[in-house]
């Protein structure tokens, strides 16, 4: 009988993007004869009685537009645990495998903890485990963490277990041994170009779906780079970047062959019919010139429509208008916070205001729509200092924008500082900015007015500033507060979102 892994993904609802590592790791096991299952807790209605919508709350506070699901997608009402437990029993495996980010990690351990007793080894990988070897390893229900690119750590472990081996040595792995000790292996780079193309059959159909601009489209991810050149001190990325320098002295930053590539958007296109692609890489256009030509050549046969992320630093007009023309539907950025000063200093990101609103111009003259991502609620910052961010954002006529309040992720530097400061001890687990928002409590910019600061940015950054105090007053969590809220909520919907932003441009203040 084939040895039987259980890959489990504690996702809150509404976070529609399809998680690549999951199909990756299923792909690699599956081509070595090892038998996979998924449980995703994605389409859960409610979990642990919290009605937890992410996408729903991001359109809420005026950061996505409104969207109808199709019908593929529906929501789960049965108790996740129970039917974890259920589909542990059902399916048998040999090894239950939890990959999370740090948000997720609390409902990654509480289904953990359901099926404990079955005595079924257990690993934890992904970006916590990484960064926080200690936290995770603390926990009583795993007994594994996989520490960066577990495709191969993964497939080692399954076939020395299946075995009977001993897989103490299995590069990436910190194993937990019987009298408490902690046996650490070394960290490898995985060949990123000897892996298959994602499995997708372990994913229900609804996972295929995602809002973008506001229609659902049938989608999928793609990846094209593995890290990001940039240093943003509140980012994991570069922390992998650095990990993996002082581990093995080699480059995270690697990109996939072309041969590849191609291989997996026609997949994507022929097999799976998709409507749309998203590229999974943290800065899309840090291709060297002559990359990216090629990549544009090859994505002629493509021709689907597609998103990316990228820094405006690696905009220029000439890449705009071929991204253009091979079907770049939609692109974002990061602004992050809209105090030069303040973003070089404490962010760490090198970019002057007057030179992201020159790319931005050239964004908004190609005519591909893009979105805008701020943060609130950094260490260090006022309220005073996170309207610099709304003052900049009034400049831009993103399509959209997003603020979000800002969360310390264990292993970036900013997540440091915060624990310098007291605002936040080593083993407080960051939550959903999304979902939950700012998890710090900063006596100059306390937590309550962070939150809704980021509830109300788009209306301050859209109506005119005559119009702030009533925004002000819409900010308050009273009845009238409240009121105030839904109204400006309808007019800011009614006026912003039933045009194009170049449209609306003249109606702002
Ligand atoms: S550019 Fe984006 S992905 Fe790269 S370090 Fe900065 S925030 Fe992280």
């Amino acid at each position: 009988m084939a040895f039987k892994v259980m890959l489990v993904y504690p996702n809150m609802r509404g976070m529609n993007m399809l998680p690549p590592a999951m199909g990756l790791l299923s792909a690699v096991l599956k081509r070595a004869g090892i038998e996979v299952r998924l449980f995703d807790t994605t389409y859960y209605q409610s979990v642990e009685g919290k009605e937890v919508d992410s996408d729903g709350s991001k359109s809420d506070r005026l950061m996505a537009r409104p969207f109808q699901m199709p019908h593929e997608v529906t929501c789960k009402t049965s108790n996740c645990f129970t039917d974890f437990r259920a589909e542990v029993q059902r399916f048998l495996p040999d090894l239950i495998g939890l990959s999370c980010t740090e948000d997720m990690f609390k409902l990654g351990v509480k289904l953990l903890s359901q099926v404990r007793d079955l005595g079924i080894p257990t690993i934890a990988g992904g970006v916590f485990p990484t960064f926080a070897p200690d936290i995770v390893l603390n926990q009583p229900e795993i007994d594994i963490i996989c520490r960066g690119e577990g495709e191969d750590a993964l497939l080692a472990l399954c076939q020395k277990m299946e075995r009977g081996e001993s897989y103490d040595h299995i590069a990436n792995l910190w194993i937990k041994k019987p009298d408490g000790a902690v046996k650490k292996n070394a960290t490898a780079l995985i060949d990123m170009n000897a892996n298959p193309l994602i499995d997708m059959s372990i994913f229900e159909e609804a996972r295929f779906y995602r809002p973008m601009g506001g229609k659902v489209y049938k989608m999928f991810p793609v990846e094209t780079f593995r890290g990001c050149p940039n240093t943003c001190a509140y980012c994991n990325s570069p922390s992998q970047v650095q990990f993996y320098r002082q581990e093995t002295g080699h480059s995270y930053l690697r990109r996939k062959s072309f041969e590849n590539l191609r291989r997996e958007l026609k997949f994507y296109k022929d097999v799976m019919a998709a409507e749309y692609l998203y590229f999974w890489a943290d800065t899309f256009l840090s291709w060297t010139e002559r990359d990216f030509e090629e990549f544009c050549e090859l994505y002629q046969e493509i021709r689907l429509p597609f998103w990316c992320q990228t820094r405006t630093e690696t905009i220029t007009k000439e890449k705009i208008t071929k991204m253009k023309n091979i079907g770049c539907a939609r692109m974002s950025f990061g602004i992050e916070h809209g105090n030069e000063q303040f973003r070089q200093k404490v962010l760490k990101r090198l970019t002057t205001n007057q030179m992201m609103l020159e790319k931005f111009r050239i964004i908004e003259e190609s005519g591909i729509p893009f979105s805008v991502n701020n943060i609130i609620g950094f260490p260090h910052e006022t309220r005073e200092l996170a309207f610099d961010t709304v003052r900049f954002n009034r400049q831009i006529n993103a399509w959209d924008r997003n603020a979000y309040p800002y969360s310390p992720f264990h292993g970036t530097p900013l997540r440091e500082e915060c624990e310098r400061l007291g605002f936040i001890t080593h083993a407080d687990i960051a939550q959903s900015f999304v979902v939950d928002g700012s998890i710090l409590d900063m006596p100059q910019f306390p937590r309550k007015e962070v939150n809704n600061l980021a509830k109300t940015f788009n209306m301050y950054v859209k109506f005119p500033e005559s119009r702030w105090p009533q925004i002000r007053q819409g900010e308050a969590e009273t009845e009238e507060g409240r009121k105030i809220y839904t109204a400006l909520k309808e007019e800011f919907i009614a006026k912003f979102w039933s045009r194009e932003p170049a449209a609306a441009a003249g109606e702002e203040g």
